[in-house]
């Protein structure tokens, strides 16, 4: 218990003006384990995420990263801490190759780093390998990333982000536009994620989702924590009767 959480919010608030998008959120993450951020729409899952990730700064309460208070500016700042956040449209560029789009935006801040000398091959073998030793057997990195399922470009996301060296992994709605078959093929690499020591966020609709991978659950209804902080040992019946709830 002495090692501080990689990431916690503690009674987080944030406002648009007068329109309440989170009040009292709290929520830790720890590494080798996966929260789960469960909500309908407008219960203000993409606001957590947007703090998390530096896109905006809460209002009220505290934002720690591995036991420092934090203020995030931007979105580099996130990552430079070890937050790296895939969202639902995930940040690709379809006509690029996979090993390519796995490399962007990997670059070292000043032009002095490594980067310059890597080579297509040396690029295409490490992606191949990273996705392998998550258990994602691409047959071919060098084909457009358009041309992959929506789980798949999920799971390269998951991949690159492990790869990169990042500690905490916040997932936006990773299985939201999925069958069943696809949401069972993320959720896996979720997990994988997981077992590979990082902290994941997992925001999602789907209590079954949070269920099946979960080790801490926050459920949110228009802004607010709605029956506290459920921790593990909940089942898939209270977790889906919490999200039907009505009460907040
Ligand atoms: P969804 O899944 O539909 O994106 P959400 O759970 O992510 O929903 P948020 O997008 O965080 O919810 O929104 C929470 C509340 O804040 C909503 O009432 C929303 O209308 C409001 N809101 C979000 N962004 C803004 C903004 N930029 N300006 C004003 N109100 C906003």
């Amino acid at each position: 218990t002495a090692r501080p959480a990689l990431v916690e919010l503690d009674d987080v608030s944030k406002y648009y003006g007068t329109i309440r998008a989170l009040e009292g959120v709290s929520l830790e993450v720890h590494a080798g384990e996966i929260t789960c951020v469960l909500g309908d729409n407008g219960a203000g899952k993409s606001t957590l995420i947007k703090i998390i990730a530096g896109l905006h700064q809460h209002d009220a309460g505290t934002f720690r990263i591995d036991g420092d208070e934090v203020r995030l500016g931007n979105p580099r700042e996130a990552l430079d801490r070890g937050i790296a956040t895939v969202y639902q449209d995930l940040a690709v560029v379809p006509l690029m190759p996979v090993w390519r789009n796995f490399f962007l935006g990997s670059e070292p801040r000043k032009g002095t780093g490594p980067f310059k000398r890597l080579d297509t091959a040396y690029m295409r073998e490490t992606t191949r390998s990273a996705l392998l030793r998550m258990g994602i057997d691409l047959r071919d990195v060098d084909q457009p990333i358009g041309t992959l399922s929506g789980g798949e470009r999920q799971c390269v996301a998951i991949a690159r982000a492990v790869h990169f060296g990042a500690k905490v992994l916040v997932l936006d709605e990773p299985t939201a536009a999925l069958g069943v078959k696809q949401s069972g093929v993320v959720l896996k690499y979720v997990a994988a994620a997981r077992d590979a020591g990082l902290g994941v966020v997992l925001i999602t609709h789907n209590p079954h989702h949070a269920y099946l991978v979960g080790d801490r659950f926050v459920l949110l209804k228009r802004g607010a924590m709605s029956g506290g902080y459920l921790k593990n040992g909940i089942t898939l019946d209270e977790l889906t009767r919490q999200m039907a709830g009505g009460s907040e």
